[in-house]
This record gives C-alpha cells, sequence and structure tokens, in this order.
C-alpha cells in the first residue's frame, strides 16, 4: 500500500469526446477529497486512442472544468507524450518474463479453443505464447505484448465505497498490454502513469471496477506502491438504466445553455450519490469541509431535473441581478439590444423581479423578454376568471388616473391604483388580476404594483388600453 501522507488524486478523462454529467461528478469527488485533504489533484487526459482523440474535445473538457470552477494542480499530464516511459516499462517486463510476446493471429488462439471445446464468447487466451521459442519464422511476424497473469488464486482490495471486493484469477486470461504497432493498453498506462504522478487514491466510476484488479496486478509486477481505490456508482436515468441522451442532456456544456448556474450544477452532482445529514444547499467551502467518501452511498443515484431545476433556483434568488445579466449573455449575447426600449435600471429591477420566480437563466430571459414584447394572446381562462363587463369601465378609470399621475413610483402607482378599487368598491385583487392581465397577457406573474411602477407611465397606459380595446372588439365576456 501506498503510506504518502499526501493525498494525490487525478481525473483522467479521454479526449474522445464532449465531458459528460458522469466524467464531471468524478472529477468533482476527486477535486472535494483532494481540496477536504489539503492534498493534490490532478489531470491526466489519456489520449492514447489516437484515432478517437482529438484537441477540439480537450478544449471542450477544459473548457467545461473551467467553467464548472473545478481547478487542477500542477502540470496538466498528457499520456501519449509519456509513450517512451511506457515503452521502457514494457520491455522491462518482457525482459522479466512478467510479459512476453504472443504472435497468435486471433484466428489461430479460436482455432486452438474450438478443438479444446471452449465456449468461445468467453473464451480466454490460452497461454500458447508464454514459452514459445521465438523460432526463424516468427521473425518477421507481428506480435502483440501479453501480460503473464502472476500464480494467485485471488485478487481482493478493500474498496472505500463498496468494501472489500475479490475477483478470482479464472476471470482473467494473460490479457494484452501493448498493441502489434508497439502502442500500449489502457490497464497498463493507467498504472504507469498513476505511478509516475504517485497517486494515492483512485476514485473513479463504477464502470472500471473490473480493471482494477488487472491493474493491481502490474502494480506488483512493476513494483509499484498500490493506491487505495473507490469505484463510484452510475448516474442513472429515470428508467434505473445508466444516465443517457433519452433521460437529460449529458453533456456538460449543455447545462449552461439550457441555463444552469455552474455552481447550481455543482451542488446538484455533489448531492448525487453522496450526503450530509439532509442538507441540500452547500457552499463550495461546505462541500469542501463536509466531504468524505464514507457518506457516498453504493447504489446508483436517478438524475432528477426536476431536483435539478430547484437547486438551480435557489441559486438564482442569492446572485446579484446584475450577475444574473452576465449569464443571461453569455447564453444571448444580443439579450440587452432585444430590450432597447428597457435602460439598465430597469432591466435589472426587472431581474430582481422575477429572479425569485424563475428556475433557470434561459427561463428568467425568456420571462423579460415575453414581458418586453407583450405579443402572447391574452389568456381566455384568466379573463374568464377575473374579467366581467364592468371591468371594462374600471380599467378605463385606472388608465386614466395612471395617465393623469405626476408621481410614478412604486408608493404612487400602488396608492393610484388602490383609490381607484375603492372608488368602485372593489377588492384590490378584482382590479389588480385584470390590469396584471393587460400587462402580461396572463393573471400570474410578479407583484402588479412592482410590474406597472418598472414597464413605466406610458407603457403601462398602453398595455391597459390595448386590452381594453381587445375586449370591446373582440367581446370575450358573456
Ligand atoms: N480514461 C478513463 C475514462 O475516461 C479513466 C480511467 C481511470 O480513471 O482510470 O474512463
Amino acid at each position: 500500500m501506498n503510506n504518502q501522507s499526501t493525498v494525490r488524486v487525478r481525473f483522467a478523462p479521454s479526449p474522445t469526446g464532449h465531458l459528460h454529467i458522469g466524467g464531471l461528478r468524478t472529477a468533482l469527488f476527486n477535486w472535494l477529497f483532494a481540496r477536504h485533504n489539503k492534498g493534490a489533484f490532478l489531470l491526466r487526459i489519456e489520449d492514447t486512442d489516437l484515432e478517437r482523440s482529438k484537441q477540439e474535445y480537450l478544449d471542450a473538457i477544459l473548457h467545461a472544468m473551467t467553467w464548472a470552477k473545478i481547478d487542477y494542480d500542477e502540470d496538466l499530464v498528457i499520456q501519449s507524450s509519456r509513450i517512451e516511459e511506457h515503452k521502457e516499462v514494457i520491455a522491462q517486463l518482457v525482459k522479466e518474463k512478467k510479459a512476453y510476446r504472443c504472435y497468435c493471429m486471433p484466428a489461430e488462439v479460436e482455432a486452438r479453443l474450438a478443438i479444446a471445446h471452449a465456449d468461445l464468447e468467453h473464451a480466454k487466451y490460452d497461454g500458447y505464447c508464454r514459452n514459445r521459442a521465438v523460432t526463424p519464422d516468427l521473425q518477421n511476424k507481428l506480435f502483440v505484448i501479453r501480460f503473464a497473469l502472476p500464480d494467485v488464486e485471488k485478487i481482493t482490495f478493500d474498496d472505500l465505497i463498496r468494501g472489500p471486493v475479490t475477483f478470482n484469477k479464472e476471470q482473467f486470461d494473460d490479457f494484452i498490454i501493448a498493441r502489434s504497432d508497439g502502442t500500449p493498453m489502457y490497464n497498463f498506462v493507467v498504472v504507469v502513469d498513476d505511478a509516475f504522478m504517485r497517486i494515492t487514491h483512485v476514485i473513479r466510476g463504477e464502470d472500471h471496477i473490473s480493471n482494477t484488479p488487472k491493474q493491481i496486478m502490474l502494480y506488483q509486477a512493476c513494483g509499484y506502491a498500490i493506491p487505495r481505490f473507490a469505484h463510484l456508482p452510475l448516474i442513472l436515468g429515470k428508467s434505473g438504466l445508466p444516465l443517457s441522451k433519452r433521460d437529460a442532456a449529458t453533456s456538460v456544456m449543455e447545462y449552461q445553455q439550457l441555463g444552469y448556474l455552474p455552481d447550481a450544477l455543482i451542488n446538484y452532482l455533489a448531492r448525487l450519490g453522496w450526503a450530509h445529514g439532509d442538507q441540500e444547499i452547500f457552499t463550495r467551502e461546505e462541500l469542501i469541509r463536509y466531504f468524505s467518501l464514507d457518506h457516498v452511498g453504493k447504489k446508483g443515484s436517478v438524475f432528477d431535473m426536476t431536483k435539478l431545476g430547484w437547486v438551480n433556483s435557489m441559486y438564482m434568488r442569492e446572485l446579484p441581478d446584475q450577475a444574473l445579466l452576465e449569464q443571461i449573455k453569455e447564453i444571448r449575447p444580443r439579450f440587452e439590444a432585444e430590450l432597447s426600449k428597457w435602460n439598465d435600471v430597469q432591466i435589472l429591477a426587472l431581474i430582481a423581479l422575477y429572479k425569485q420566480r424563475t428556475k433557470t437563466i434561459i427561463e428568467l430571459a425568456d420571462e423579460l423578454k415575453s414581458l418586453y414584447e407583450r405579443s402572447t394572446p391574452y389568456l381566455v381562462e384568466d379573463i374568464s376568471a377575473w374579467v366581467t363587463q364592468v371591468t371594462i369601465e374600471h380599467l378605463k378609470a385606472v388608465a386614466n388616473a395612471l395617465e393623469d399621475a405626476k408621481d410614478f413610483s412604486l408608493e404612487a402607482v400602488t396608492q393610484t391604483v388602490k383609490d381607484c378599487a375603492k372608488q368602485y368598491d372593489l377588492k384590490i385583487v378584482n382590479l389588480a388580476q385584470p390590469i396584471r392581465i393587460a400587462l402580461l397577457g396572463k393573471a400570474s406573474g410578479p407583484a402588479v404594483f412592482e410590474l406597472i411602477a418598472l414597464l413605466g407611465k406610458e407603457e403601462t397606459v398602453k398595455r391597459i388600453r390595448a386590452f381594453v380595446a381587445f375586449l370591446d372588439t373582440n367581446k370575450p365576456l358573456k
């Protein structure tokens, strides 16, 4: 076991696609573990699959981590840049007879296994080349490098989340550690690089659990200290199967486009599989302070968009209005230009009014845009609920009173509307709701007096009169 006292963990994405939600959660748990233990969180890019690895994906992964504010320590390790070292270790293993050249073509192995009546689907390599002499006919033949499985019955490790995990030797064969073109395979490079980076804890998705015994045997063969392992349960969709595009957006940056704040997504992901009592909302400092692998569950957690929306709404409420405006502009750069009749003060005040009622940045932007445009049809149900023939009279009176108002402050407009209600012996709500329909097209929305004051005299009066004209012309009332 590794007896270094400083925690060193790593996140090791392959740049073969965008950063996914599951990847971000793995990065986050590593990051929290490192920050909690005052250790180091390193980033390694596993790009040995040269055909599928792309610079654009590497850039996208780094961008997503920056957006999520998961920072890493020390230099980025690019796996492909270490290939010479990987090859040296392979040569050493071959020299020590812990690995060997295998000249068998897949068809040859299959033919031998068929004779032995083996179950081909689950067939394992039969070790044919382990002690094969390199005869002249093999000199120019392509070969792979196989690991010579050590003579052990069982491989057991103590997973920090799942407890003791045991694999039997029969589950493995002399697996390939380098391809015929000399490039090393995943299980091998991970071990060499984790040892090089002095990783003390490997925290990764449960999908890697069957790789761990192979890697432990490789650590032993290479004489490296074995790190501790923790396998995180999978993130599931509603169906109980691993999260897929059918359940929710899977790529991290899609969540920005959908209007989620990075801190909210991180808070939500932290709670996906980990708990600290029944607390739901955590600052980063709290997450760092409380995080421990002991409180990571063994079962997969279901990704729940409704809960993410709730967490996001909590974060939106706390964010200053200016910061929310910046967030909107990141997704909709032309946002302010689209609301050109409103000045900054008005926009910020409307953000303050709406941020309590919206769950995403997109919803907030859409609400403001729809308030600005006032183009949706008036909601018929709301008209039936709140408007009668006499309401036309009340609305005309309130439009006139507001038009004549000298002062359009919140207090003043509140008083003007209240006075009108009193004049007609109405409950405030029976005047406020028709006004809200006039201003928004519907009876639900933020406080009506605030809306009147923020829209301003000209716009408010115009909207109330337009509604009156609509009621007069379309006669929706019984
Ligand atoms: N590159 C691997 C992946 O993206 C991670 C390997 C590991 O964490 O050991 O799944």
